[in-house]
Formats: C-alpha cells, structure tokens, sequence
C-alpha cells in the first residue's frame, strides 16, 4: 500500500505490513505498537503520524569492555533507544538485565513516549540498557560498566538531546556515577550537564520524592480512578506482585491511604496475611535481606498460584514485564489490575483479563509518577533551585489526577478500554503537535 493511498485510515495490519513488521504475536515490540495504532484507529490519526510512531527514530547498539576486578575484560553489551522527540527530548530509565533484548528496549522506549504525553510533559520517549546480571559484579565493576556505558553512548545523550533515568537494577548511585562521567567528559557547561541524568542522589542534584515517586503516582491515580469504579479506598484489598523501589513504596503509601495489603510476591517467595500484611516492616526486611523471604510478620507462607488466587479488590504488578500469562490471568481474582510494571501482560494474558471483565488501569498512566518528577528535578536542576517534598507532592498528584480525569473522559467519548483511552489521549498530544510543527522539510 502506498502512503498516498492511506492518508485517511488504516487498520494496524496495514501500518506493520507497510513497515515490513514481521507477524510475531509473541513479540513484546509488536504488541505495544499495535496497542498504539488501535488508539490511532480510534482516533482517525493521519498516516504519516502513525508510521513515524511505529519506528523508534534512532537504535544505538554499543559495545563495550569493562576491566573485571581479576584483570581480564569482558565485553558488554548496550542500548538506548530513542523513540521520539516530537514534544521534547528522549526520556528514559536505563536498566542493567541479564534479559535485556532489543525488542523489548524499543517496546518501552515507544511507551516512555506515550507515557510523557500522558502526563503532558515536555519530553518524548526513550530507553536503555546493559545486557549484565549485577548480583555477578562487585561494586568496582558495577561503577567501571556504568562509567563505560555512559561514555559509549555520551555523544547520542545530553540534558537536551536524551536524559536517562533508573529503572529496574538501576539505582541513584548509578545515576550518579553516570552524571559524574558525563560532566567531566562533555564540553557542556560543568553544573549545567547536571541535567543529562534524572534519579539522582538528593545530595547530587536528585529531588525531593523521586525514590517513591512511582509508588505514589500509581497511589494517585487509584485514589482517583476508583471511586469511579465503585471501590472504596479505604478497607481495599490489595495484592502485590514485585515489591521492589515501585510496589514497595506504593504499598506503604496505599496502607497509609487505608488500603489492606493480603498478598506480596517477588523473585524470593510470596505470602498472605487476609488482615493485612505491614508494608513498611516488610519494606525494612527487604532493605536488609533483598527479598520478601524470611519476612516475620505473621504471615503464611503460599505459592505462585495460591498468590494469583488471592481475592482482591486491586492486583497491582509491579515487577517485570510479560510475567501475566493466560494461566496467571486465569488465576486472578480481581476487579482491578493497576499496572505499576510496564507491560506486564502478554497478549495471552490481556485477552484471559478481558474475558473475565477485570478492569485495566495501564502503565502509561499508572507508573507515570517516576518520570514526571524526574521532569520536576530536571527543572529544579536548570533553574538551579530546590524543591520542597510537599511542592513535589502536590505537583505530583496534579499532574496525576489531570491525566486520570483525561484518560476517563477519553474513556467514555470513544467507548473503548482505558487503555486505548490513555494511549488516545496522549495521541491528541502528540498528534496535535506534529500538525502545528508539520514534517520537515
Ligand atoms: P526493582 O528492581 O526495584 O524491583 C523489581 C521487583 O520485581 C523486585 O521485588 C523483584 O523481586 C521482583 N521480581 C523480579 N523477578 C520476579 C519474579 N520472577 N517473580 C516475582 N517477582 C519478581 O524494580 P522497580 O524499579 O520497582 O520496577 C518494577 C517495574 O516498574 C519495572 O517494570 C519497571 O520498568 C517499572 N517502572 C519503574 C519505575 C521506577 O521509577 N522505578 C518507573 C516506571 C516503571
């Protein structure tokens, strides 16, 4: 088909066929544009817009040696994706996996992008990563790959081309092993390349908030969603799934809210306690232990399926993606899945949830929390002041509830998931500004 012949409206397939997608259903990256092109759909978005979504505008490959504390060199691989920048520059986390894959580096690059026009702040999409298990480095190690990590892609990045982030086995020290790179490799003014990283330590340049940030978006939003779906906030029942820097601060912040926690799984186990399990106890032990296991808080101890089978008013998952397959979604036994993780669900899965009518809160509103105050330490970094945790706070949540009332009010204009509804109205964002901006040249 012809660009000529689809200026009006194209179904997904006809996008990916046009763009030479191979028909994957299990691919990660497949299923995300496709998630995107039924909002275009919805929405009669021009052709031109939906292809240059459908592509990340740059792939960057690196590979790079890092010197091992026994004296050899391994060879590492990284990436970072940039998606779009259509409404400001590329915005990211960068994670360190040992499951890392292209596929799935551009799938959360293209939801970076949507997530930011959510929220409508002035940033587009990204993402990145180092193919490594951290629990094999030392911490030399660990400072040696991120210091060479940022140096391979430091001619591709900067705080107003592409500002990385953490993101999972990313932490703050990293970011700032990352920015102290940077800023002593890049003509750009000292202080100012301060900015080429968010997720900061607060003692280097980091905000108020930033650490539960994601945690209290997704607390936000619910707060605001659910009334609308008819679930009290106070006394919910609320399963966890990960309990890691997201669902960790996210379940003490939703305990403080009146929320009961029953159920919490990660990598070390999971448990069950019907009158509440306390977060911040168990957010202590996990400091200390790296796990949930060996958790003493008058909990039972239960298995994968006896976790999904937990009855609740909320699963919120919170750990990696495509963990909710067909049979974990048959398991579940909730109203509403608020998605903390980025996508969480394969296809399998999604389609299982929808046939038993469990409501979907997606992660482009949902998690929106981290990047928008990384937006706010960014600002805070170029105007050179700081912010107090209550202006964070009340930032935040305005930011949150804007983005929740618009997502429910695309919801009902097109009568269609709120998934479709979130990805529609960051559509009308987006869509917006390449029509005022027009395509160069
Ligand atoms: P994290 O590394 O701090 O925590 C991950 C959690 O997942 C841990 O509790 C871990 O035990 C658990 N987990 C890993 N494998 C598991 C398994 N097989 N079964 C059960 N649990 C398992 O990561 P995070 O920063 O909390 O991020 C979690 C998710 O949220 C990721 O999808 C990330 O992309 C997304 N996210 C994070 C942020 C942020 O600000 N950190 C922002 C937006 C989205």
């Amino acid at each position: 088909m012809t660009a000529a012949a689809t200026a009006t409206e194209l179904p997904r397939g006809a996008v990916t066929a046009e763009l030479g997608f191979p028909n994957d259903p299990d691919n990660l990256y497949l299923q995300t544009v496709n998630t995107m092109l039924d909002a275009a759909e919805l929405l009669n978005l021009k052709h031109r817009t939906r292809i240059i979504l459908a592509q990340p505008k740059n792939e960057i490959m690196v590979h790079f040696p890092v010197k091992m504390d026994d004296g050899h060199h391994q060879l590492f691989k990284g990436y970072r994706i940039q998606h779009n920048n259509a409404c400001g520059p590329y915005k990211g986390g960068f994670r360190f996996h040992h499951d890392v894959h292209l596929d799935d580096v551009k799938s959360l690059a293209l939801l970076m992008t949507m997530k930011c026009a959510v929220v409508r702040i002035p940033f587009g999409g990204g993402k990145g990563g180092v193919k490594v298990n951290t629990r094999d480095l030392s911490e030399g190690e660990l400072q040696r790959l991120t210091r060479r990590y940022c140096s391979a892609i430091m001619d591709q990045i900067g705080p107003d081309v592409d500002i990385p982030a953490p993101d999972v086995g990313t932490t703050a020290q990293i970011m700032a092993w990352f920015a102290d790179t940077y800023m002593m490799s890049s003509t750009h003014q000292h202080h100012d390349a301060l900015r080429c990283v968010t997720g900061k330590p607060v003692e280097f340049g980091g905000s108020a908030g930033r650490l539960k940030a994601t945690g209290q978006g997704v607390a936000d939003t619910l707060a605001e969603m659910l009334p609308s779906i008819g679930i009290p906030l106070q006394g919910m029942k609320v399963s966890l799934l990960g309990f890691g820097n997201v669902n960790g601060w996210g379940g003490q912040i939703l305990q403080d809210m009146g929320a009961t926690i029953v159920a919490v799984m990660d990598h070390t186990g999971a448990i069950r306690n019907d009158k509440g399990i306390d977060c911040k106890a168990l957010y202590e032990h996990n400091m200390k232990t790296g796990g949930i296991a060996g958790f003493d808080g008058a909990v039972d101890v239960i298995d994968e399926e006896a976790f999904y089978r937990t009855t609740v008013d909320v699963f919120i998952p919170g750990a990696l993606e495509q963990m909710i397959k067909e049979k974990q979604a048959g398991w579940l036994d909730c109203k509403v899945m608020a998605e903390a993780a980025n996508a969480p669900c394969d296809p399998s899965g999604e389609r299982k949830l929808a046939e038993k009518g469990v409501e979907v809160i997606p992660a482009i509103l949902a998690n929106a929390g981290g990047v928008t105050v990384s937006y706010f330490e960014w600002v805070q970094n170029k105007n050179a002041v700081t912010w107090s945790a209550e202006q964070v706070d009340r930032e935040l949540n305005r930011h949150m509830v804007v983005a929740a009332q618009r997502t429910m009010e695309r919801r009902r204009d097109l009568n269609c998931s709120l998934r479709e509804a979130a990805f529609a109205s960051a559509l009308d964002h987006i869509g917006s500004v390449y029509k005022v901006r027009g395509i160069f040249p």
